[in-house]
This record gives structure tokens, sequence and C-alpha cells, in this order.
């Protein structure tokens, strides 16, 4: 038998389970599945409850596909089993009272065999997978660095991120995200972060939370998995949380605590380190600021990619990455190279302007960040906007925020999709006539993806004949809106 990464006895005493079948002798594994789906002889396969199933009803799949190890919460279901089953064709069968728990032990114990340099936790309303892309970008010219694959990162893809680590990883990006308060503990005591970072708090996900002081709270959670005397917690200083997380850290005894904020307005905090950002000038669709660390000479950075936003987020980096040691002039490679995330704000030349793909999810501050950014590109605007999801009773408010917003800063043209966005074609309209600029712009509401793109066709054979300029459109919405539709359909028009 081929013998691979971890022993089913690492296992047993990680998750401090019970061998239901000792008698079948040593077994390895070197994968973790918790689908039946995806099994093979290297597989130790969690057996999870979820919405939909009872992973303990595939158990006779998985022995069938040679699984090597099974976790399992549920005795009678293997006995149901192993009395059909010769010795030899079963698995090491190891039971847990709960095998959630038992992903996020043996993901901790598995963490602390690794010899990493740093492990670096990221969270924040929004920004986070693009604070971890650049994270890996940067990190990844000082040594072999992990990184959360796409956006594993709940309590399913963060343990399953960390047993992904290997002896010589030197360091780690991991990325947590919430729904509710008391996930990002969860998922901070399992990695057991040597830096953490909150990039933002904004009104994301307020139906889990009930208020942006619960979003502060829940972001805050992060620090709990830092060792007090050598951890470094870094925080947003322009963020209505900052007086809240800095008194936590100092309940918690964390003597580093680390920060970045925009140059003109943060607010003196003379003892903390801090990296600050000057303000955005965009450019031939590239972004230009500064960023300054404490006691170094400003740096003049040029970032291939649009938002505003991302000065914040390539400060954040910075401070984590000096914080591990990393010089400016690697960082400032990595920050000059970065090209975006796929879905998030991505610009790509189509026949008519720049196509801004921020497909990937939405809510009212990074719509408003997104349209900025269309706002800033010369020529004339189109924003295709998907309704946001999870905003709770804020839900029309925020619909409505976001179309006098683009009222506001100039969009020629809005285009929605959704129901819960249905109201904010009227309201753009309203807004312009109201502020006294309602000159040819438009707006229209659409129930489905095909009667927007039909639409956008019309309206872009007409203005490219009538006007001399380029027609950039960006398009976000929540997940639940699907606008990568509209992306796919725009992406044809080289
Ligand atoms: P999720 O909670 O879905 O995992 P996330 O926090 O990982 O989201 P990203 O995927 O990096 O965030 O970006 C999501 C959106 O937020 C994008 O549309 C991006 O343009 C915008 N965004 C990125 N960084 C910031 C920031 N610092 N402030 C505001 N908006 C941002
Ligand atoms: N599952 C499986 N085989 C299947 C269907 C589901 O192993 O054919 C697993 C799935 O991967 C998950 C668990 O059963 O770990 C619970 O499934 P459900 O869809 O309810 O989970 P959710 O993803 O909604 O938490
Ligand atoms: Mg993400």
């Amino acid at each position: 038998m081929q013998t691979f990464y971890w022993t089913e006895q690492q296992l047993v005493q990680a998750v401090n389970g019970e061998q239901l079948n000792p008698e079948v002798g040593a077994r390895t594994f070197d994968k973790v599945s918790t689908d039946s789906r995806q099994v093979d002889a290297q597989t130790l396969f969690i057996a999870l409850r979820g919405e939909n199933f009872d992973a303990h009803q595939f158990l006779a799949q998985v022995v069938t596909a040679g699984a090597a190890v099974l976790l399992i919460a549920e005795r009678s279901a293997w006995e149901a089993l192993s009395v059909r089953l010769p010795l030899a064709q079963q698995p090491a069968v190891i039971l847990v009272a709960d095998t959630r728990l038992a992903l996020a032990d043996f993901a901790r114990w598995h963490r602390r065999q690794m010899p990493l340099k740093k492990l670096i936790a990221v969270t924040g309303s929004n920004g986070k997978t693009t604070t971890k892309t650049l994270l890996a970008q940067v990190f990844a010219r000082a040594g072999k660095t992990l990184a959360t694959v796409g956006n594993l990162n709940n309590d399913f893809g963060v343990p399953r991120t960390l047993l992904c680590l290997r002896p010589d990883d030197e360091y780690a990006i991991i990325e947590m995200g919430a729904n509710h308060r008391g996930e990002i503990r969860y998922l901070t005591q399992i990695a057991e972060p040597d830096i953490t970072v909150i990039t933002n708090v904004a009104g994301a996900h307020l139906e889990g939370f009930g208020s942006l002081q619960g979003v502060i709270e829940t972001k805050g959670e992060i620090i709990e998995g830092l060792k007090p005397e050598s951890g470094v917690a870094i925080f947003n200083a322009d963020m209505p949380g900052l007086d809240f997380w800095l008194e936590k850290a100092q309940t918690l005894g964390i003597e580093q605590v680390k920060l970045f904020a925009i140059e003109q307005l943060s607010v003196p905090y003379p003892a903390l380190p801090r990296v600050t950002y000057s303000a955005v000038h965009t450019q031939n669709a590239a972004i230009q600021f500064e960023l300054q660390a404490e006691q170094q000479a400003a740096v003049s950075v040029q970032m291939p990619v649009l938002g505003e936003h991302n000065a914040m987020n390539a400060a954040a980096v910075c401070q984590v990455a000096l914080s591990a040691g990393l010089a400016m002039p690697q960082i400032l490679a990595a920050l000059q190279a970065f090209s975006g995330v796929p879905g998030r704000l991505q610009q790509t030349q189509i026949d008519c302007g720049l196509l801004l793909d921020d497909s990937y999810n939405a809510n009212p501050e990074s719509v408003k960040a997104g349209l900025a950014s269309l706002a800033a590109l010369p020529g004339c605007s189109i924003a295709c906007l998907g309704a946001m999801a999870e905003l709770g009773e804020y839900s029309a408010a925020g619909h409505r925020e976001v179309a006098e917003f683009a009222a506001k800063i100039g969009i020629d043209a809005l285009l929605v999709y959704g129901e819960a966005a249905q109201p904010m074609a009227p309201i753009f309209l309203q807004a312009l006539e109201a502020n006294g600029c309602l000159d040819g712009q438009q707006s229209a509401a659409f129930s489905e993806h095909a009667a927007l793109n039909e639409h956008l066709t019309h309206l872009l054979a007409q203005w490219m004949q009538q006007r001399g300029t380029p027609i950039n459109i960006l398009v976000k919405g929540s997940r639940s809106s699907r606008m990568e539709q509209v992306v796919q359909f725009l992406s044809a028009r080289h």
C-alpha cells in the first residue's frame, strides 16, 4: 500500500477521535474531501451535515471509491455498512462528536506543525480577496507562499486551505469572511495568524450582524487568534471601528498594533506605526498615488488597475509586508505588476470603450466605489447594476443611495436588473432633475438579463453614432444577480 502524507493515527490524536476498526492497520492519506464525488485512495472523507444532505448517507459510495480514512459522527452509519465489508476493503474509520469541529481541529493541528515564517489573516467588509491576492503576489517574491484559492473564506474553506500547507511553505495568506458574529473568531482560532489585517468595514451582510457596530465587532474578532507578545494587529485608521479595535487589542495585551490610513484625513495616533496613502489620480486606466511608511521616504506607485479603494488595499498590503520584514522595493514591484482580480473592477477594452467587470459581488459601498471609477474615465458612462442582496431592512435605502450617487457623480445611463433594483431607475432621473442636471441621461429597469443586453446593444449603437467619445461600461451586482451574463455578452464586442 502506498504511503501518503498523514497517518490515521495523527488524525485520531488531532481530533481526539475513536478509531472504530483499529484491526485494519495503518492507513495514510494526503487529500481531504467532504464531497463523496471527489474521493480516491489518497482521501480522508469527512462526513458533514449540510442544509440539503447528511453526507453519512454516502459512506457506501465513498468506500467503493477506495477512501483511505473516514471521519464520521454517526456510529450506526458505519456499523450498518461494516458488517458487509471484509477487513481488507475497509478504510480506517474515526468517530467524533462533530465532524465540522474535527475538520477545524485537524487543520489547527496541521498548521501548528508547519514551520511558516508568517501566516497572515485578512478580513474586512470589502477588499479581502483583492488584498489577499496582492499579498500573495508580494510575498511570492520573498518566499514560497500559499494563499486562499478564490473565495474559500469560510468555516469550510479556511481549514481546507490550511490543510494545503506543506513544510516548504514560508508564508500563508488566509482570507476570512463572515455572515454572522463569532465566525471570524472561529476561523482565527484555527489559523492562529502571526499578522492580521482588517481592510475596512461597511454595511456588507448587515442582515447577519444587525448593525455597523455588529460588523465592527465581528471583524475585530480576528485579533483573538494572535499571540499577544509576537502577533501584529493592523487596522484601517479611517474606519469607525478604530477605537473599538484599539481598545480590544489593549484588553488582549497585543503589543504590536499598526495602522494604515489616508494621508490627509487620518486622526493622529502618534504612538502607532502607520503607512499612509495619498489622494489617487486615475490616468490611462491606472491609478497613481504615494505610499509613505514611518521613517521612510514616500514612494510613488502606479498600479494598472482602477478604483481608488485599491490605494487603500495597497497601503494595507504595504503595512503587512513591512511588518513581516519585507523591503519596500520588493513590495512596490509587486504592487506595480498587479493586474486585478477577475470580476473585481477588471478592465477589458471593447469596441465602444472600457468594460469594467465588477460583477463578482456588490453592496452599496463597493457599488459607489465602482461608479466613482467609471466616472473618472474619459468619455461617457453606462452603469449596469444588478440588485444588491443581504441588506435586510436597509435594502430600499441602500438602492436609493446608490442611484442618487450615480446621478450626483455624472453617470450617463443607469440600467438596472433585479427586483430590489427596479426603483433605482426613476430615482436616478428624479435626482438629476432635482439638481437641474437632466440632460440626455437615461435609465431603465429590467427583470431579464437578455432584455438588458438588448437595450444595451441599441443604446451603444445610438451613442457610438452620435457621440465621438469612448463609452465605458461598469457591470456590477450581488452574486445572486448573476451580472456576469451581461459581462459575457459585452465581452463578445472586441
Ligand atoms: P467577499 O466578501 O465577497 O469575499 P471581498 O471582501 O473578498 O468580498 P473583493 O472580492 O476583493 O472583496 O472585492 C469586492 C468588491 O469590493 C469589488 O467590487 C471591489 O471593487 C470592491 N473593493 C475592493 N477593495 C475595496 C475597499 N478597500 N473598499 C471598498 N470597496 C472595495
Ligand atoms: N455531499 C456529498 N455527496 C453528494 C452530495 C453532498 O458528499 O452527492 C456532501 C457535501 O459535499 C456536503 C454534505 O454532503 O459536505 C452536505 O451537503 P449539503 O449540500 O447539504 O451541504 P451545504 O453545502 O449546503 O452545506
Ligand atoms: Mg472574497
